[in-house]
């Protein structure tokens, strides 16, 4: 998912919403996604991408 990180916050066995795992330090951003794939973004990060090893 790019490289932002996202945690489930909810969703149906059609879709799910992430939120993203900077949400408790501000960030608005979320994502709903279908099958696995996003299928739209709400709001900005407020902040830069996640890097992962
Ligand atoms: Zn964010």
């Amino acid at each position: 998912m790019g490289g932002f990180r996202y945690l489930k916050a909810r969703g149906t066995a059609a879709w799910v919403r992430w939120r993203c795992f900077k949400k408790d330090h501000g960030c608005g951003a979320a994502v709903k996604t279908i099958d696995g794939e996003i299928v739209s973004m709400i709001g900005e990060h407020n902040h830069a991408e996640h890097t992962f090893s």
